[in-house]
């Protein structure tokens, strides 16, 4: 699919029009819902053309998506300024199949060391098996990268920020290191979105989303997008096809739902988690906050130098920690819901001992006891006033 050259506009006009064509919307406003397995043909010769179309938007077989997964990608095309799109059933799919496509035997891979968590195990796990090796890199290295780079060295994978510790990468060096040397960059950009930032445009390959989380935006949706440009976009369809990856067109039909009113909830969030934030880095069992618009976030100058805003997610970290109180502050919490997952219009609340602190170049548990909010679309003081009860549980226990 092509790029909409028309759609050179402000991102809030963007994300109202993005893939909104007409061979996919019909005469509404929002595109068909088309679910299928069998496309049926007319004529040999309509197969054969449907054949040549195939991998450039045209139905052909269900598993290659239909108009619904084709308006999906299309809008991530353009919002992204990507020569393609593929979409997953989630966003770990996507994340395996991007690493799947491009890395064999003997191949070895720089990989995040904060990284979400599944991924890790992916790597540590399934790769390992497939014989592909792994140096996990300081989420602060930007161009210093280079050093770490190896003769069989074939990607270099980032998050930023880090899964639950929050560091932002220097990513525009960390490409230009990895451009220099031929190597293939990928992101997961899902804190950011599209909205915030476009890692296309600062040299990344390919761009990851879970778009379960604020692509979507309702917690009701399992989907994942991989956004690639021209030197790897070819590579990753066929091979994401072969391993069978699709998605339900239900699921492409609610995203792009969410879509379209991503800008308004991302400003909503952000704003209640900045104040939030800025709240907690005053609060007297607060260490201090990772929150990547702030100074105390590991990488904020990136934060400032590379997006254009936040989101609702962040962490703190607590300066006492003993596991009965922190159990009856997670408890307590009325507005925080314990839950995995983020992105969705409500908050949620998770502590540092529901994950794994599995890091290898990097020691970050040594600062003490983390704890992260996703902090919803609800009013700021009823969220303030949730937390101001729960901290005071906390030390009440401690
Ligand atoms: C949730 C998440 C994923 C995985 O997405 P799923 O859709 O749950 O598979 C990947 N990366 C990050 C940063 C996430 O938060």
């Amino acid at each position: 699919m092509k790029k909409d050259t028309k759609l050179n506009t402000t991102l809030d006009t963007k994300l109202v029009n993005a893939g909104r064509h007409k061979k996919f919307t019909g005469s509404a406003v929002n595109p068909s819902l088309v679910r299928a397995s069998t496309i049926v043909f007319d004529s040999v010769a309509e197969m054969s053309e449907a054949a040549r179309g195939r991998d450039d938007g045209v139905a052909y077989y269900g598993r290659r998506g239909t108009s619904t997964t084709f308006a999906l990608s299309q809008a991530m095309i353009d919002l992204e300024n990507a020569a393609g799109c593929y979409v997953y059933s989630c966003g770990t799919a996507a994340i395996t199949s991007c690493l799947l496509s491009f890395l064999s035997a003997g191949d070895h891979l720089l990989m995040v060391d904060s990284v979400y968590e599944p991924t890790r195990e992916f790597v540590d796990e399934t790769l390992t098996r497939l014989q592909i090796e792994t140096d996990y890199y300081n989420p602060l290295l930007g161009a210093d990268i280079e050093h770490l780079i190896k003769s069989n060295t074939k990607v270099i994978f980032m998050e930023s920020p880090g899964s639950l510790t929050m560091e932002v990468q220097d990513v525009p060096a960390i490409s230009r290191v990895a451009s220099a040397h031929g190597l293939v960059t990928m992101i997961d950009n899902t804190y950011a979105t599209p909205f915030n930032f476009r890692p296309l445009d600062s040299g990344v390959d390919i761009s990851i989303h879970s778009a379960t989380k604020y692509l979507s935006g309702h917690s009701d949706v399992m989907l994942g997008v991989a956004s690639a440009n021209e030197r790897t976009w070819r590579q990753l369809q066929k091979n994401s096809y072969q391993l069978g990856q699709c998605a339900s067109v239900d699921d492409c039909y609610t995203t792009l739902r969410g879509l379209r009113t991503l800008p308004v909830r991302m400003r909503q969030h952000s704003e209640n988690a900045l104040k939030l934030a800025s709240w907690l880095s005053s609060h007297s069992l607060v260490d201090h906050v990772r929150h990547p618009a702030l100074p105390t976030c590991p990488g904020h100058e990136s934060y400032s130098a590379d997006f254009s805003g936040g989101n609702g997610l962040f962490s703190f970290v607590l300066k006492e920690f003993n596991t009965d109180a922190l159990t009856k502050m997670l408890d307590s919490f009325s507005y925080f819901k314990l839950g995995f997952s983020w992105g969705g219009y409500e908050s949620l609340v998770l502590s540092a001992t529901h994950f794994s602190k599995r890091r290898t170049a990097t020691d970050w548990h040594a600062t003490g006891h983390l704890v992260r909010l996703h902090v919803g679309l609800e009013d700021f003081e009823d969220l303030q006033a949730d937390l101001a009860t729960g901290l005071n549980t906390f030390q009440d226990n401690l």
